[in-house]
């Protein structure tokens, strides 16, 4: 691991501040915030990170869960992912979130990981944790062995000839499907960034994540106020029931009247290479009888343009699957 300088800024300002002084926001920071450090120390010690200075942003004013004027949910960056998930208004009004959370890591992670760190979890994928192996993201331009190599957990929708990572987080899909705000202060100012349009597709430049540019501290992520009556679901599938990323997940929000889908967010986790929100499929479910039918339509929607690798076409029936049953069981 390279030798760092550990810092405390006093408030947000001095934060940004320093930050700024980064050439670079995304893979390659020689400057970078830290939260509970789940994934930024473990990328540290295999020298996939190498940061200059890191900044311990605990102690500033973004541990809250707070309700807003509009009855939404304002979540601070430092808030601890078992705390959003224990939350009495979270598991009653946005239980999906709740369900997310507790079925990612293990308790400890849980304890620790920030909702700030959540979002800017990197990708599992193996050459990307190997500094011995060639990896796009890590190394522009090195190369992206993954194509031809070890690819079944990797990405079938919004990959690119540059990268096909997935995308690892469960609480990311949820906070897609509830169509959530993050709110980022940099030195710039202040700004809002819709949940779908905060996280990139690889294209040609996939050490490029999120939009953030240096110095851009996120400080936290508002939900609207929840739908009445809706029914929500998060469904994961992976190898083993506990401690295990998802092979395909899926996040629902659903209002049915009279038998009907009034309202529907979806979104996929374990196959994208961002948190997959697809509208296509919530507007195949719009207007539809809730019955196995149509839930399935709006599973071959979503998965139409997928493009699986060698190792991981099951992939593509498993997402299927996994959204027909989540809206199966929200509908029952
Ligand atoms: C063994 C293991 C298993 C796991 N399994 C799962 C799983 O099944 N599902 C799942 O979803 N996740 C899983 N995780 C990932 C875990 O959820 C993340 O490591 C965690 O959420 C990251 O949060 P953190 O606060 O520790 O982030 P940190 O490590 O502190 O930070 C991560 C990144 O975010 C940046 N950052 C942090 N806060 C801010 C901010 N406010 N503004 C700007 N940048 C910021 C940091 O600079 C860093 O680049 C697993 C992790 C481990 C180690
Ligand atoms: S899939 Fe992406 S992260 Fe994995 S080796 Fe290829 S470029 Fe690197």
């Amino acid at each position: 691991m390279r030798i760092f300088e550990f810092i405390r800024p006093p408030d947000p300002a001095a934060a940004i501040a320093t930050a700024a002084q980064s050439k670079t926001a995304q893979q390659g920071a020689d400057v970078r915030f830290m939260g509970g450090g789940t994934t930024l120390i473990d990328l540290m010690k295999l020298n996939v990170e190498t940061p200059a200075r890191v900044l311990d942003i605990n102690r500033l004013p973004f541990d809250k869960i707070e309700t807003t004027s509009d009855g939404g949910l304002k979540i601070g960056a430092t808030v601890r992912n078992s705390d959003l998930a224990y939350d009495k208004t979270v598991q009653l009004a946005y239980p999906v979130l709740s369900q997310a959370i507790l079925q990612g890591a293990s308790a400890q992670i849980r304890n620790m990981a920030t909702v700030g760190g959540n979002l800017l979890q990197r990708t599992r994928c193996v050459y990307f944790r190997d500094t011995a192996m060639p990896c796009n993201k890590r190394e522009p331009g090195s190369g992206c062995p993954a194509i031809t190599g070890h690819n079944r957990t990797l990405a079938i929708l919004g990959a690119s000839e540059h990268c096909i990572a997935t995308n690892p987080s469960d609480m990311c899909v949820a906070l897609a499907a509830l169509d959530a705000t993050v709110h980022i202060q940099g030195p710039k100012g202040i700004r809002r960034v819709a949940f779908d349009d905060f996280h990139l597709l690889p294209g040609s430049t996939p050490e490029r994540e999120t939009v953030l540019e240096p110095g851009d501290l996120i400080t936290h992520v508002t939900l609207m106020p929840p739908f009445k009556r809706s029914r929500q679901v998060y469904l994961k599938l992976r190898d083993r029931a506990s401690y295990e990323f998802a092979l395909a997940s899926a996040a629902v929000v659903l209002t049915i009247g009279s038998g009907t889908i009034t309202q529907a967010r979806i979104a996929l986790g374990g196959v994208g290479t961002k948190p997959w929100r697809s509208p296509e499929a919530e507007a195949a479910l719009k207007g539809k009888p809730a019955n196995d039918a149509t839930f399935r339509e709006a599973a071959e929607v979503v998965l139409q343009g997928a493009k699986p690798q060698s190792e991981n076409r099951f992939k593509i029936e498993l997402a299927k699957r996994c959204l027909t049953h989540a809206l199966r069981t929200a509908a029952a």
